[in-house]
């Protein structure tokens, strides 16, 4: 989801992680409400202002990481984007070079019969370096 837009007047509920010994409760919910102002340049991009009047913290930054509903509904976190597939091939002895993938971050693999057989081959350690 995106932060609020500005203008917009809402109820915002945010959970943070309890700091306080002895307690079961892991998290500190606090709610909030108050007019969305613009974003400030030094702002993350998952942050946002809101202005609540409150004596002491007339404006409240919050990051999107830590709120749980606005207005009562509740805040669908942004999911992680998941590292794309990259393609390496490498010419070999053989016609056809291989293909090797790299997906998910560190999870490799190689068309060569190597890796079919051991599940590692030279290949990968070629682009992976190790
Ligand atoms: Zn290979």
């Amino acid at each position: 989801m995106k932060i609020p837009t500005p203008g917009s007047t809402i109820t915002v509920t945010t959970r943070y992680p309890s700091i306080q010994y002895g307690v079961d409760e892991k998290y500190d919910t606090h709610h909030l409400s108050g007019t969305v102002v613009p974003s400030e340049r030094w702002f993350d991009a998952d942050w946002f202002a809101l202005k609540t009047n409150a004596p002491g913290y007339p404006v409240s930054i919050i990051s999107t990481k830590n709120v749980v509903e606005i207005d009562g509904v509740e805040f669908v976190q942004e999911e992680a984007q998941p590292a794309r597939d990259v393609m390496y091939t490498y010419q070999g002895s053989a016609d056809t070079p291989y293909a090797i993938v790299q997906s998910g971050g560190d999870s490799w693999s190689c068309d060569c019969p190597g890796f079919a057989y051991r599940r590692k081959c030279k290949h990968i350690v070629h682009f992976r370096g190790f």
